[in-house]
């Protein structure tokens, strides 16, 4: 199944006219989910050529403005087209207030269903999403902002091994719905004979994991959460040299992100997002450089760029 990141903005706090707001968009095979939608988040998906039409999940991270301004636009376009699945907004209540207050307030037509997922009301619940074929599930942690917010990882499954088909023609099993039956985890009975997938199967290969985090301070959780992630999207927005302003807004510099992907182990790639406006495109070249003394195998994202995540076996 073929999995790409989109990076349709790249800004903290305000769109500038070469840097959408901050927002990620993940397609795997027909699904997209999409990761904060501020002000302008239309423009992004035009630019990177992505169709919204698609848009499953929207998982929103807090309830700044810069994450959350541009949903009434999308629930609007979204009801251009027809749609029989609900569209899913993965947020905090006020977030669903605000956009429903919104829809009530301009009389907006919407010919879909909206379900709400509320992450205040979820406590621990680490699975807040799964898709209908329980192929992934999106998980939600907390950080810390001067207001509530989470980070998301989005998890593949493991998936059986490869069938070895020697082995089952050594076994005698017989060819056809059995194999099919094994090959999917299952433990079958052929004339009385037991077999089990392991004997069968290779080892079990390693679903995906990517996560998304921004708009916080250093927390012992993302080490976690980072572990062994195929791409991590995190907040850089600082330079080294404003630490203190970082601090004082509870936001991160890419330094202090880059060592939290240092610290969480087998991070395979990251990309850093959400920029305070004030820095030039050479000045976020500058966050890339700090960053990556520290950990090499992170870039700041660009807007329009996409990332393409392979299965590694
Ligand atoms: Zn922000
Ligand atoms: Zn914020």
């Amino acid at each position: 199944m073929i999995l790409n990141a989109f990076v349709l903005g790249t800004s903290g706090s305000m769109p500038l006219p070469r840097r959408n707001l901050s927002s990620i968009l993940l397609r795997r095979g027909a699904d997209e989910i999409l990761f904060d939608c501020g002000e302008g988040l239309q423009i992004g998906l035009r630019l990177a050529s992505v169709s919204w039409k698609k848009i499953k999940v929207v998982c929103i991270s807090h309830s700044h403005a810069d994450h959350v301004t541009g949903l009434p636009g999308l629930v609007m376009l979204s009801s251009q087209v027809n749609r029989d699945e609900p569209l899913i907004i993965i947020c905090p209540a006020v977030v669903r207030d605000f956009l429903e207050s919104t829809r009530a307030t301009l009389g907006m037509y919407v010919n879909f269903k909206i379900e709400y997922v509320i992450l205040d009301e979820l406590e621990k619940k680490p699975v807040i999403y799964h898709n209908k074929e329980k192929e992934y599930v999106i998980k939600a942690f907390q950080g810390v902002h001067s207001r509530k917010v989470w980070g998301f990882s989005f998890e593949e499954y493991d998936r059986p091994g490869k069938f070895d088909i020697e082995k089952a023609t050594a076994l005698k099993i017989p060819k056809g719905p059995y194999w099919a039956q094994l090959q999917q985890g299952n433990t079958i009975t052929v004339e009385g004979k037991v077999y089990r997938p392991e004997e069968v199967l290779g080892p079990s290969r390693r679903g995906r994991k990517i996560v998304y985090i921004t708009d916080t301070r250093p927390a012992q959780v993302f080490l976690e959460k980072m572990h062994d992630a195929d791409m991590v999207f995190i907040e850089g927005m600082f330079k080294k040299e404003h630490a203190e302003t970082a601090k004082e807004k509870f936001h991160l510099t890419g330094v202090e992100a880059a060592e939290m992907l240092l610290k969480s182990g087998g991070v395979d790639r990251a990309g850093l997002i959400h920029f305070s406006p004030r820095y030039t495109q050479a000045e976020i070249e500058m966050i890339e450089k700090e960053a990556q003394q520290v950990f090499p195998k992170l870039t700041c994202c660009r807007d329009r760029q996409s990332f393409k995540i392979d299965n590694k076996n």
